[in-house]
This record gives C-alpha cells, sequence and structure tokens, in this order.
C-alpha cells in the first residue's frame, strides 16, 4: 500500500522507524510517500500560510502550496484524498478496514486554524476526525490511521490472526489477557486458563469479553447481533446485579 502524506513537519513521521510499521516498510509492503508542503512555498520566505480572510485568530494553509503539492502525485497514485480534520467523520476500526484495502491514500495534515476551505471543497474526499478533541496537527491524527491501517495489510502482522481477534473485530472489547508468572504479589491468574482444556478456555474467552464489553462499553453491544446464549448469559448477569 502507498500512502501519501501531505506536512509541514515531515520529521515528525520518523517514528514510523520503530516497531512493526517500519518492517512493513522496510520489506515494501508499505510506502510512506512524504511530501513536504513548504516546498511549494508562494514566495522565498517559504510562506504556506496567511490570515484569516474575514478576521480571526491565527493562520490558515493557503490553497496554492497545498494544491501543487497533491498534483506532485500522480492522479494514480493518489486514491482517495483525506483531510485529518476535528470536523470530519470520527474514524472506527470499520472505516480502518477499508482504508487497508485501498493500493494509494493521500492524507493532508493540518495546522494553526486549518486549511482554506477550496481545497477541502474540491480536492478533499473525506474528512477525518480521530475523535472529539482538537490536537495541534493533522501529523498525530495520521499516525494514528497509518498504524491502525498498517495492521491489516497482509504480511505486516507476525501473526497473520492477531488483528482478526482484536478488540471490535467481532464486535466486542477483547479478553483480559495475562502472562507469566502464575502468581504476581499473591494475584493468580485465572484458572481456567491454565488448565489447558481449550473448551473451556474458548468458553471462558467468550464470557469474559462479552462481560467486560457490557460492563465497559455497553454501547458496542447495541451495533451486533448476539446469539441467544450472548442473550441469555446477559439476563443472568443482570438478574445477579453483575452489570
Ligand atoms: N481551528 C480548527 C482546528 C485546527 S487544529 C477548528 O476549530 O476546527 C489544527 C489541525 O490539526 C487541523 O487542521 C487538523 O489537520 C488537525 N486536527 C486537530 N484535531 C484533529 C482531530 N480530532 N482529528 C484529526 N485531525 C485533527
Amino acid at each position: 500500500m502507498n500512502i501519501n502524506v501531505l506536512t509541514i513537519f515531515p520529521e515528525i513521521f520518523s517514528v514510523l522507524n520503530s516497531g512493526i510499521i517500519s518492517k512493513a516498510i522496510k520489506k515494501k509492503l508499505l510506502l510512506i510517500n512524504l511530501l513536504d508542503i513548504r516546498k511549494n512555498s508562494i514566495n522565498k520566505y517559504n510562506q504556506i500560510d496567511s490570515k484569516p480572510y474575514g478576521g480571526g485568530e491565527g493562520m490558515v494553509f493557503m490553497a496554492a502550496p497545498l494544491i501543487k503539492t497533491i498534483k506532485e502525485i500522480s492522479k494514480k497514485k493518489r486514491g482517495p484524498i483525506i483531510y485529518m480534520s476535528p470536523q470530519g467523520k470520527q474514524l472506527n476500526q470499520k472505516k480502518i478496514i477499508s482504508f487497508s484495502k485501498l493500493k494509494h491514500l493521500t492524507i493532508i495534515c493540518g495546522r494553526y486554524e486549518g486549511i482554506d476551505q477550496r481545497v477541502i471543497d474540491n480536492y478533499v474526499d473525506e474528512e477525518v476526525s480521530i475523535g472529539d478533541f482538537i490536537l495541534s496537527g493533522g501529523e498525530y491524527a495520521a499516525l494514528c490511521m497509518i498504524d491502525a491501517i498498517s495492521r491489516h495489510i497482509p504480511g505486516i502482522l507476525g501473526n497473520k490472526d492477531s488483528y482478526l481477534k482484536d478488540t471490535f473485530s467481532n464486535g466486542l472489547l477483547k479478553e483480559d489477557v495475562y502472562t507469566k508468572p502464575e502468581i504476581f504479589d499473591s494475584l493468580a491468574v485465572p484458572e481456567i486458563l491454565l488448565s489447558g482444556n481449550h473448551q473451556k478456555i474458548k468458553t471462558w474467552k467468550s464470557e469474559n469479553s462479552l462481560l467486560k464489553t457490557s460492563l465497559k462499553r455497553p454501547d458496542l453491544l447495541k451495533n451486533i447481533k448476539l446469539t441467544k446464549k450472548q442473550k441469555k448469559l446477559l439476563e443472568e448477569w443482570s438478574s445477579k446485579a453483575i452489570l
């Protein structure tokens, strides 16, 4: 997959040199094409932003440097153009999976008060937010999105099935996880997990996942079709005041 990123701070993306993403980049499963918007500034002072018309605080990215940078990418290598923006639709796992199936994607990272609306209206296919809060730059949002997308690119995760069991993949939170030692500070790991009984372990995991979702994120349950067994468990927990 090829991801083009338009930014005035390409150096922020050096964090992609760590972890699984760096391996994916080395293996050429993922290409991050960083484009420095400032290289297309309008004058020798490297200007890419200006004051908003009509007054108001801060600065706004001008259209020309952005559009010139977009045009540096050949049309067939652009894919959808995304503007990271707190005003966009909130990102979720479903959206991440659909992005991960693309060959090309272009991400615009804003700063200051954002970018000239004419770029959004005429070039951007979608505005994407990572949550209802304001970041100082789209780079951090883009990094979150790139990281999440990369987990779904074939060949990137060591265990190809691990993303299938992630939180949200079946609409629920992943079960609690434990590792060595069996007893830590007198705190024991749930016995079933040490039993070696695969069927019981599987049941424990799915019940734990359902229980913790109902306690921590009951809103998620509205988006999935519960099995009869799951409904029964929820009723049982409710009647016992566990929920
Ligand atoms: N003044 C603007 C916010 C600008 S924040 C407003 O009130 O709407 C500066 C830049 O950070 C934005 O251009 C955008 O690219 C990025 N950004 C900020 N919050 C974000 C969020 N929640 N999700 C995605 N990008 C965000």
